[in-house]
């Protein structure tokens, strides 16, 4: 998508070796009018399939989340991090350990918002090596419902989340990827939408 390219090359910063900081448009600050083409172009890449749910993981995958659900006319739920005491009815959970805070947390969901009609559109703001997206295909598939794909804003393919997706028979399309970091600069390969 070259609009995110674009506006990654302009505002994103890499720091250190595999990390990029997005924060002015999507991991802190938000710019809904990005955020709402990237849940248009997403949507479009999953339309006609069906999709009945998009879940992400709180807190960055929720903007470009909402966005993907409103352009599919579906719900969006999240998966949350932390436990929460108004959440007493059945909960689904997965480990998942987080890349950029380096700690094992509990995701959840509530297992009233997924059933086993549904058909799943996993969203995420970034692909490291795929433990978020590999922790709610988790908690979907307790549900017995159907995981249809992993979109992705930001893919960095230099590490091993594609694969171990794609070894686990789950469809990723990624906005944008970054095949690698060059002294600070971003270099992007072919990106699938
Ligand atoms: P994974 O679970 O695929 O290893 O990492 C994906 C998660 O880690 C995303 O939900 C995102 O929050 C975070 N993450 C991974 N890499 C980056 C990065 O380079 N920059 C930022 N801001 N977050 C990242």
């Amino acid at each position: 998508m070259k609009t995110l390219e674009e506006r990654i090359l302009k505002d994103g910063n890499v720091i250190g070796q595999n990390i990029l900081k997005v924060d002015s448009f999507l991991t802190h600050q938000v710019d809904y009018q990005l955020m709402k083409e990237i849940g248009q172009v997403l949507a479009e890449g999953y339309a006609n399939q069906g999709i009945t749910k998009v879940v992400t993981i709180e807190a960055s995958g929720i903007a470009p989340a909402v966005y993907v659900a409103e352009s599919l006319g579906v719900p969006m739920i999240f998966g949350k991090k932390h436990k929460n005491i108004t959440m007493t009815e059945d909960i689904l959970t997965a480990e998942v350990y987080s890349f950029t805070k380096q700690v094992t947390s509990t995701v959840s969901i509530a297992g009233k918002f997924l059933s086993p009609e549904d058909k799943v559109l996993i969203i995420d703001d970034f692909l490291a090596n795929g433990q978020a997206a590999m922790g709610l295909a988790q908690i979907i598939k307790q549900a017995g419902a159907q995981v249809v794909g992993v979109g992705i804003v930001i893919e960095k393919s230099f590490q091993t989340g594609r694969q171990l997706l794609i070894d686990n028979g789950l469809k990723v399309t990624s906005l944008a990827r970054i095949d690698r970091f060059e002294n600070g600069q971003i270099i992007f390969g072919a990106a699938d939408l």
